[in-house]
């Protein structure tokens, strides 16, 4: 089975890990602050916050921004539903903004005018959430801008697009954002298992983040409150938090990967280009580029275009699964999800996700993957456009 994607793990990444093991740290130890300071550096963010996972991440971004009920958070409908739940998790409401139907990131005009529209009706978000899907950054300046005019904050689900850069600077460098988030799920670009990261430029941002990923304990005299002499108070609790931490475990494996990540980047770029030139015959849209980004891609999506064969996406999803390549699709619109239809979400809500779902599929793209696997891959995909119809 070819998946479609996958992590690559060294002797050197085990070795890094095995010291761990017999280290005396293996929870939040030495390696966290290190990876923390090390992904921060590439970035070019002044602080990164280790977590367990991007979701915890989302989470206590929203809530460090100061995301509650009765407040908007908005986000792209083309993401993982991890991307929407923070906002609920928050006891907020979220809602979604249509994407644009070449770089299937939100977009800013339909965001402009939705925001238009909330502003007479008092309604406008406390936070907006635009995804880099794929590893494809999404138009920053002009979202930053919108900010300004509206008053939204923005956090940046960066969960694709670690080692992706944007007019130069990198991915997570916060340059147009309150906040980034990155995940090193396995199947991203680098991992630690589970694992995630808030990247921020604001000191105040980055202590609350610190507070709410340890329970809302602090150790810091500049946070802690005023108490009796004779009375031992060697940490506070000051708010409301979770144990969202990351271990040093999976922080020296994170820390392994980082080394590798340029690798990984131009590994990936090199498969696009091969499937870029590949699929140029035939009816499908291959990943736009959006001037001065560079993707990561995290993902490679395609697009099955109207054919004279008539064959459909879902045919040749299950033609690729049948030939053991295991394709899947990022993502089904989040609010056509029965738990989203629940809250009353209408099918039509956002037509261009909404056709982007019914034409996508991710194609495998990994740095273990062969150049055999690719062409197996695109000759698969290829003599399905030509076979069609004629059994
Ligand atoms: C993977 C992913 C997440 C969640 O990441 P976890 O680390 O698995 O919690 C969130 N948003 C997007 C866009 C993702 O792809």
């Amino acid at each position: 089975m070819i998946p479609y994607g996958r992590q690559e793990i060294t002797d050197n990444d085990i070795l890094e890990v095995e010291k761990v093991l017999r280290s005396d740290f293996l929870t939040q130890g030495p390696i966290v602050p290190k990876f923390e300071k090390s992904v921060a550096d590439y970035c070019g963010a002044s602080n990164a916050i280790a977590v367990n996972s991007a979701t915890s991440a989302l989470h206590i971004a929203c809530l460090a921004l100061d995301l509650g009920p009765g407040d908007w958070m908005w986000t792209s409908p083309n993401t993982f539903v991890a991307t929407a739940n923070c906002g609920l998790y928050c006891g907020a409401n979220v809602d979604f903004v249509d994407i644009d139907p070449n770089t299937y990131n939100m977009s800013v005009k339909a965001l402009k005018d939705k925001l238009a529209e909330a502003e007479k009706l008092g309604l406008l978000p406390k936070i907006v959430i635009p995804v880099h899907l794929a590893g494809q950054p999404c138009d920053m300046i002009a979202i930053h801008e919108l900010s300004k005019k509206y008053g939204f904050k923005i956090i940046e689900d960066a969960s694709h697009a670690i080692g992706a850069s944007y007019n130069q600077t990198k991915v997570g460098s916060c340059a147009h954002s309150d906040i980034a988030i990155f995940s090193f799920h396995p199947v991203k670009i680098i991992t630690t298992g589970e694992g995630g990261m808030a990247l921020t430029n604001d000191e105040m941002i980055a202590n609350r983040l610190v507070h709410l990923r340890n329970s809302g304990n602090t150790r810091n005299k500049l946070f802690m409150q005023p108490r009796p002499e004779n009375e031992i108070w060697n940490y506070q609790q000051i708010e409301l938090g979770f144990n969202y931490r990351m271990t040093d475990i999976q922080a020296a494996l994170g820390l392994s990967q980082l080394k590798r990540l340029d690798k990984f980047i131009s590994r990936r770029r090199e498969i696009a280009k091969h499937y870029d030139k590949a699929f140029d015959f035939l009816p499908i849209k291959v990943p736009f580029q959006l001037k001065g980004t560079l993707s990561s891609y995290h993902l490679y999506p395609i697009c099955i275009q109207e054919n004279k064969n008539e064959i459909t996406q879902k045919e040749i999803y299950n033609i690729l699964w049948k030939n053991k390549i295991s394709v899947s699709l990022h993502y089904i619109p989040v609010y056509l999800q029965p738990y989203y239809q629940s809250l009353n979400f209408k099918r039509g809500y956002c037509p261009n996700a909404e056709s982007y779902f019914k034409s996508a599929l991710s194609i495998p793209v990994y740095v273990g993957l062969s150049l055999e696997n690719q062409n197996n891959v695109i000759n698969i995909i290829s003599d399905a456009f030509l076979d069609y119809k004629q059994e």
